[in-house]
């Protein structure tokens, strides 16, 4: 069976085990069933940015140049929360785009992605942002009311922890076990004073399990552009990762817009 189309971020639901579902063209493909299974993964030379143009290079978070410079979703708040300036009134790109985005409900967590680590989302983000980086488990340390508390809490944590998944640890398995409810104890004297009222009394963790057969010992991450392509047996799927059997590993959603042709 062959499936083409523009590769997007695989869609996910929380059951005992993650499952992923990757869009191609018409087709939805429940991408645990290919789990043990050889599949080839081709790509054709065009890339879909999200405004629907289509190109041959893209720049960061695979925005086309005009996107990149000039859409809302390309703004600078997007990866920087702290600078988001909307609750503010003050508009970056475009004014009721970023008061829609920004100013609702948001949450600073702490992971465990092979690692420690702090994060924000949106609260309607809530688990597919800790699925996406592929942690096993996850706690709530804040909830805000807009983007840039929950960034400005972000930025004093970073001092104490990273805000980076180590992927390569990630996609090997290697994981390490944390008490995340010990480790926001500690992480609440962390947060400054004027957003102390944010803490969230919730301790409930969130536990993720992966749909994993095994984990490869070594760890090469394929891009696309240089590579063209894969032809393997899918061991597994963790974060926006697919796994395998040689060690070979994609990221999917750094791929997002890519045509590929994938053959099953
Ligand atoms: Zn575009």
């Amino acid at each position: 069976m062959r499936f083409t189309g523009p590769l997007a971020k695989m869609k996910t639901s929380l059951k005992d085990e993650v499952k992923y579902y990757l869009e191609l063209g018409d087709d939805i493909l429940f991408m645990n069933d290919l789990i043990g299974k050889r599949i080839r993964i081709e790509y054709t030379d065009e890339i879909t940015c999200f405004c629907g143009k289509r190109v041959h290079e893209v720049f960061r978070m695979n925005f086309c140049r005009d996107c990149f410079f000039t859409k809302p979703e390309a703004g600078d708040s997007i990866l920087r929360p702290e600078l988001s300036k909307a609750h503010l009134g003050v508009e970056d790109r475009d004014l009721e785009w970023e008061k829609k985005h920004q100013i609702q409900p948001h949450l600073v967590y702490l992971a465990n992605s092979a690692g420690l680590k702090v994060g924000v989302t949106r609260l309607a983000q809530r688990p597919t942002r800790w699925i996406d980086q592929g942690a096993i488990e996850a706690i709530v340390l804040a909830e805000t009311e807009n983007r840039y508390e929950a960034g400005m809490i972000e930025v004093a944590l970073k001092e104490h922890m990273s805000d980076k998944t180590p992927w390569q640890r990630m996609v090997k398995g290697e994981d390490v076990e944390i008490d995340l409810r010990e480790e926001k104890e500690k992480a609440i004297q962390w947060v400054p004073e004027e957003f102390r009222s944010f803490v969230s009394s919730n301790d409930e963790l969130t536990q993720i399990v992966y749909p994993v057969q095994e984990y490869p010992i070594k760890a090469k991450s394929i891009n696309l552009e240089k590579h063209r392509g894969v032809e393997d047996v899918l061991v597994g799927i963790r974060g926006q990762y697919l796994l395998f059997k040689s060690g070979s590993v994609l990221n999917v959603r750094s791929h997002e817009g890519r045509h590929v042709r994938l053959d099953v």
